[in-house]
């Protein structure tokens, strides 16, 4: 059950209080009070877990400063679209509005090799007029013998070459508590100029104890990726371990599944959930086609498959696109088959331009 306060109270007000008093009366009842900053305005609710279907929910709705009671389903009690909540959890951060209508493409290096090519990466991004890439500073790698990832070592030049080219968000994935600890203390001794997007990668994807952790601070939103292996369900159950710790600031990122029959792609494509994911939660989406298809070959059509996955995203309504793009493929420590060149991304830019556009018109012509 959920009790929505109305919008100028807070947490810690007297009203939130006396409805955790009031839901105290019945037993084996827990009463949880979250605060949350939408796209539009600020919101408490008190939500109870337990033996609900005994309360009767006049008790809380006659009380003046109520909005509305809603009885919920257990599953996705925070992220769900359920009948009071159909508004879309959007989020603004570091002046980067997110939410189910946006558009943000996260270009950049999958692991970050060295300055000159942080800097050659983040100049081009720039220059094509976007403030937000990817970065991986530690990477989780199927050998140990792999390049790890610099992780804490390359902090402090890519945020100071984050300022010097005005990018404020960085996706950066982080394997555990430590790493956002070394994230946090590098970005203050780096005078906080820019601001990191704390990505959970497919192979932590049910990390309870990570996820717990990305959602008990608020400092960063969370991009979290689909396990490889993980239905929609259990994938969205995981998010909802990140918001029932208080974050809500997240993204769903689909990055493809694990599957032979995904040969030759890297992973099957499951870019058709885009629409899925949107109308079972208020999450906005994100797309990553680099690790799911895996490779940058070419089509007859001379349309790369990365290019062609991305705007199989794009066209279903995605609301993020996190991409590999390298100054050297052939050189690059990590996944450098599926990373496009720097002078690929305008024209890449342009065909998510189109590809939006014609989404655009498809919704207005939906609607109509
Ligand atoms: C990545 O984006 O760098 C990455 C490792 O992706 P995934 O967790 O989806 O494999
Ligand atoms: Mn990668």
């Amino acid at each position: 059950m959920i009790i929505i306060l109305k919008p100028d109270l807070g947490p810690d007000s007297a009203e939130a209080s006396a409805i955790v008093a009031l839901a105290t009366r019945f037993p084996n009842i827990t009463a949880k009070v979250y605060a949350h900053q939408g796209a539009s305005h600020a919101l408490t609710e008190v939500h109870l877990v337990g033996e609900t279907k005994a309360i009767p929910t006049e008790i809380f709705a006659e009380q003046p400063y109520v909005v509305r009671v809603v009885r919920v389903s257990e599953k996705y009690r925070l992220l769900g679209r359920h009948e009071a909540q159909v508004e879309a959890l959007g989020f603004e951060y570091r002046g980067v509005r997110f939410g189910q209508d946006t558009l943000h493409v996260f270009p950049g290096l999958c692991a970050v090799d060295d300055r000159e090519n942080v800097d050659a990466t983040m100049r081009a991004i720039a220059a094509s007029g976007l403030t937000t890439c990817r970065m991986g500073a530690y990477k989780p790698r199927t050998s140990p013998y792999d390049f790890q990832g610099h992780g804490k070592a390359c902090l402090p030049y890519v945020f100071e070459l984050a300022a010097k080219h005005g990018i404020r968000v960085i996706a950066m994935e982080i394997l555990r508590e430590q790493h956002l600890d070394e994230i946090r203390e590098a970005l203050r001794a780096a005078g906080d100029a820019t601001g990191v997007m704390l990505q959970i990668g497919t192979r932590n994807a049910q990390n309870f104890e990570l996820l717990k952790t990305v959602g008990q601070q608020s400092e960063f939103p969370v991009l979290y990726k689909r396990g490889m292996g993980n239905s929609l369900e259990e994938a969205l159950n995981a998010c909802e371990y990140i918001a029932s710790e208080g974050n809500r600031q997240i993204v769903f990122c689909l990055r493809g599944v694990k599957s032979q029959i995904a040969s030759p792609h890297r992973n099957f494509i499951d870019f058709s959930h885009v629409p899925v994911v949107k109308r079972l939660t208020r999450l906005p989406v994100c797309v990553d086609p680099s690790h799911s298809a895996g490779r940058r070959a070419e089509s007859p059509d001379g349309i790369t498959e990365i290019h062609h996955a991305t705007a199989e995203g794009v066209i279903l309504g995605a609301n993020m696109v996190l991409v590999d793009f390298h100054p050297t493929p052939a050189r690059a420590m990590c996944d450098g088959p599926q990373a496009l060149t720097l002078e690929e991304l305008p024209g890449y830019l342009e065909d998510v331009a189109l590809v939006r556009e014609t989404y655009v018109k498809r919704v207005a012509r939906a609607r109509a």
